[in-house]
């Protein structure tokens, strides 16, 4: 089995609103996979599917080479979890709710590596769990993901709510659990946590995955901004005819900033029949990348 998680053609309705169009992800074995996209655009509603929690009207799963529909608690066993929205009450200890889970699993897991993740993520078991802020809430969710040492950990939004350093370490132990053989699938808001730790980026849009690339593959598909200036007044519509090509703005056909998806030969090619006085030309992060999945979105809305 090479792909730990396997989905092709997921979809989802909520009543009348669609939330996933025709979903299309792999994830190999090993690999650290960052889910990326606007709010509202499915990564929930896919990591729910995966884990059965709701159904999907069509589409196939396959996780760990198993269906979750038919094999709930073999695929369950191998998963370490973090909910989106954890929801952590009652008046349990934070060591009692860890001991409970270590029971329910089996008596497997490894506690001097509960005690490490413990004292990395700097949480206070002996505290009431109701009684922890969000942030402390947010690491007992991480613990009892990683704790078991699971083959696949699928995290929603895992340091949503950490500070920085927190987060830092969570990105650590994510690294770990992944040189140990686990496979990690996260999602995530955070372009720079992305950039850093994943191997691979797929991005959701309105329910579909419209990216999947390494982040430096990511970078190379970055769009350009263009300043050109002429010597004349020209008329731009050559310009604007050109694919990946937007005119964003004009000055009396004097220059124009231009904004350039892919490569520059078709602009460059034709730019020699026009009378060019200067051309700057300037790169763009990863980050403008995002953007234009976001922008995309508010300007269809
Ligand atoms: P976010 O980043 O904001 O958490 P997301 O990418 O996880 O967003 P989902 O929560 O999967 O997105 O939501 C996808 C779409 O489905 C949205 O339009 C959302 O409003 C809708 N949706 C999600 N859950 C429900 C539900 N229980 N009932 C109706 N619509 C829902």
């Amino acid at each position: 089995m090479e792909h730990v998680i396997d989905i092709q053609g997921l979809v989802k309705w909520y009543g009348s609103v669609q939330a996933l169009r025709g979903v299309d992800l792999k994830v190999q074995r090993g690999e650290l996979l960052g889910f990326l996209g606007p709010n509202g655009a499915g990564k929930t509603t896919t990591i729910r599917c995966l884990l059965d929690q709701i159904r999907p009207q069509a589409g196939s799963i396959r996780v760990l080479g198993l269906d979750p529909q038919k094999n709930p608690v073999l695929v369950q066993r191998q998963i370490g979890y973090l909910p989106g929205e954890l929801s952590l009450e009652g008046t349990l200890k934070v060591s009692q709710l860890f001991r409970y889970l270590i029971q329910l699993r089996g008596n497997r897991t490894d506690k001097a590596y509960l005690k490490e993740l413990t004292r990395r993520l700097e949480l206070d078991t002996s505290r009431k769990i109701k009684n922890l802020s969000s942030g402390n809430k947010q690491k007992v969710g991480v613990v009892q993901a990683l704790m078991h040492q699971p083959t696949l950990l699928i995290l929603d939004e895992p340091t949503a709510g950490l500070d920085p350093l927190m987060q830092q370490e969570v990105y650590r132990l994510l690294r770990e659990a992944q040189s140990r053989g686990a496979t990690v699938f996260f999602s995530s808001h955070i372009l720079g946590e992305v950039e850093t730790l994943a191997d691979r980026v797929a991005i959701i849009r309105q329910g579909v995955i419209v990216e999947e690339a390494t982040p430096d593959q990511l970078t190379e598909m970055a769009m350009r901004q263009v300043h050109v200036s002429f010597m004349d007044p020209v008329d731009l519509d050559p310009l604007r005819a050109l694919p990946g090509v937007h005119v964003l703005a004009e000055s009396d056909g004097l220059s124009a900033q231009l904004r350039v998806e892919g490569e520059m030969d078709a602009l460059i090619k034709s730019l020699a029949g026009f009378p060019v006085k200067d051309l700057q030309t300037a790169s763009h992060s990863l980050e403008d990348i995002f953007l234009k999945y976001y922008e995309r979105e508010e300007e269809e809305a």
